[in-house]
């Protein structure tokens, strides 16, 4: 607010508009150290994108199990740290997690492997783990540890609708699109 010669405020009209209202600061710097919250490793499909329907990203259950399943019961913590997994399993309709993941966060800003891995024994990750294994076909065969390397399913799903098709159909059982060939 403006004030005049006898200290009352007054609004003051910009006209002409002072160019620097116009201006802003924006800061533009790289860190010495840059810190990663997010730990990448190589030859992994990243968790698909939220949003992003149109170029065939598609987070559903399908999906998820197909990401973990790409990990070693060991690796839990390279896993879980990508920003658009722990995004969806906050608000996923199976199993919305969002109130039992604040010591999981905690443990990834701080890079805290251990408490990662300790969370990954509680009961909603249990919960989601038996969940995955249920909806694996084949999974029985291929259990192992926490239940990520089972067999991959043999199904696709189509990227118009979501169904979830049968391998060996050429085009989708609901809306008779045909598969998506990379
Ligand atoms: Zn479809």
């Amino acid at each position: 607010m403006e004030k005049d010669s006898y200290g009352n405020e007054v609004s003051k009209l910009a006209r002409p508009l002072p160019v620097e209202y116009l201006l802003l600061d924006v800061p533009a710097s790289t860190p010495l150290t840059p810190l990663n919250t997010f730990t990448s490793i190589k030859d992994i499909t990243k968790f698909p994108v939220e949003n992003r329907l149109i170029d065939g990203h598609i987070q559903d259950f399908d999906s998820l199990c197909k990401y973990l399943r790409q990990f070693t019961p060991l690796q839990f913590y390279e896993s879980i740290s990508d920003f658009h997994f722990l995004l969806y399993i906050a608000t996923m309709d199976m199993l919305p997690m969002k109130d039992s993941m604040a010591p999981l966060l905690e443990a990834i800003k701080t890079n805290d492997k251990q408490a990662v891995v300790e969370w990954s024994r509680s009961d909603v990750w249990a919960t989601l783990e038996q969940l995955i294994s249920n909806t694996s076909d084949s999974a029985v065969s291929g259990h192992v540890g926490n239940g990520f390397a089972s067999v991959q399913t043999e199904s696709w799903t189509c990227i118009h609708c979501t169904f979830m098709n049968n391998s060996d159909r050429q085009s989708c059982d609901i809306c008779r699109l045909p598969r998506d060939i990379n």
